[in-house]
């Protein structure tokens, strides 16, 4: 859409304080905009703070290879800013079973090489000489993605928030949004514009708003154990749909997908005691010798969309929504903020995203967000 009032005169509120919300209320406010975020709780008390930190770019569709290549650019433009660092971790991912898993990973490398992606196919033998920790006998299939990182989630998110509230940006903690339309008002404010960026809530936000969105949310659950991750990659088994990176307490592990739709007021944010058994068992598989000692699991949400892409523009007048991540919102986050920040200034977003694609109503399953197909 086109705005002719100048950005000065805008005043926008934005809700979450996420790594999406707060990208995009930052890049408002560096462009002159007098922006309000509004936070339930406290920056990156929700999936931003509970997220992996596991960032790449290796995607084979060229709109999400494009949007996650700029994010990681911008990620390494801020490393070592504040607590903020960069840690430059390959990405490798594999399938144990000849059939649609292995086929697609052969796939996607040449989709993601078509983009300009630094990706490659990797045999069992040149991954046990990469990784020797790793256990690559009945590796079938593989990829490594050069251009990915690990990342402190809540750092980034803590250093976004002060170089807003740097720029102006009135972060109010602790203060949950009512949306209401026709005009777009916050809690009975009126605003120029509104930016649903409520994560798992955002459904229920804009429901409330009378404005229906097709987003579930579902639970993924993560750990950190006490193992010798000097000089690993970032490990995703796409055939038993878990992930593996290095981390300060050893290594990080999560799982995928539980598909039911969960509710983001009531759900278990604790790591379950079978998925803590199941991942320890991985790891003992997967990296012959360890010994892992879970140090904490937890769980967090993921939002899911009927066709697995996000919603990332304007649904009405002055409303605006950026959700339904499907486990990539935290890597693609610095591309997808600043992406809204443009389209609310009348720019053209990402058009693939257009959240008007659907009407609301759709029927639809939760997919496994990690997938590969
Ligand atoms: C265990 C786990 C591992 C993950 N690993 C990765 C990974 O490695 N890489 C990756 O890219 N992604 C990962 N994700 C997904 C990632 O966490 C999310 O996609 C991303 O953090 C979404 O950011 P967001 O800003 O959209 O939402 P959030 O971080 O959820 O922020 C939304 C904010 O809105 C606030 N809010 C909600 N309702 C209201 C209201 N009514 N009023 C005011 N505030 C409100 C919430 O409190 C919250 O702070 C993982 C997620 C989990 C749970």
């Amino acid at each position: 859409m086109t705005r002719t009032d100048a950005a000065s005169d805008r005043r926008v509120a934005v809700i979450g304080a996420g790594a999406v919300g707060l990208t995009a209320a930052h890049d408002l406010a560096e462009r002159g905009v007098d922006v309000t975020v509004y936070e339930r709780d406290t920056v990156a008390a929700a999936s931003t703070g509970r997220a992996a930190g596991i960032c790449y770019d290796a995607f084979a569709d060229a709109v999400d290879a494009r949007v996650a290549a700029r994010a990681i650019e911008r990620f390494r433009e801020l490393s070592g800013h504040g607590a903020f660092t960069v840690a430059e971790t390959p990405y490798v991912w594999f399938a144990t079973e000849p059939g649609a898993t292995a086929d697609a990973i052969r796939e996607q490398v040449a989709a993601m090489q078509r983009h300009g992606r630094a990706v490659e196919h990797a045999d069992a033998d040149a991954l046990a000489a990469a990784v020797p920790a790793l256990h690559t006998t009945d590796i079938v299939a593989a990829a490594i993605a050069r251009d990915a990182a690990v990342v402190d989630t809540t750092a980034y998110a803590r250093l976004i928030a002060d170089r807003a509230r740097d720029r102006g940006v009135e972060i109010r903690t602790h203060e949950p949004a009512s949306v209401a339309t026709d005009p777009v008002r916050v809690n009975g404010t009126a605003y120029d514009d509104v930016v649903v960026a409520a994560g798992a809530h955002t459904a229920r936000v804009l429901a409330d708003a009378g404005v229906p969105v097709p987003l579930k949310p579902y639970r993924v659950q993560a750990l950190t154990a006490d193992a010798p991750a000097a000089e690993l990659p970032t490990v995703y088994d796409a055939t038993a749909g878990y992930y593996v990176r290095p981390h300060p307490e050893g290594v990080l592990a999560g799982d995928g997908t539980e598909p039911v739709e969960a509710d983001p007021d009531d759900y278990g944010r604790d790591g379950d005691d079978w998925f803590v058994d199941a991942m320890d068992d991985r790891l003992r598989d997967r990296f012959p010798g360890y010994e892992p000692a879970v140090e904490r699991s937890w769980a967090g949400l993921c939002t899911a969309t009927p066709d697995r892409d996000p919603l990332l523009g304007e649904l009405r007048d002055g409303l605006y929504v950026a959700a339904g991540w499907q486990g990539h919102g935290f890597m693609r986050a610095p591309a997808t903020g600043a992406a809204l920040a443009d389209d609310v200034l009348g720019g053209d977003g990402v058009p693939a995203f257009d959240p008007t694609r659907f009407d609301g109503t759709e029927q639809f399953a939760i997919a496994e967000g990690m997938i590969v197909e």
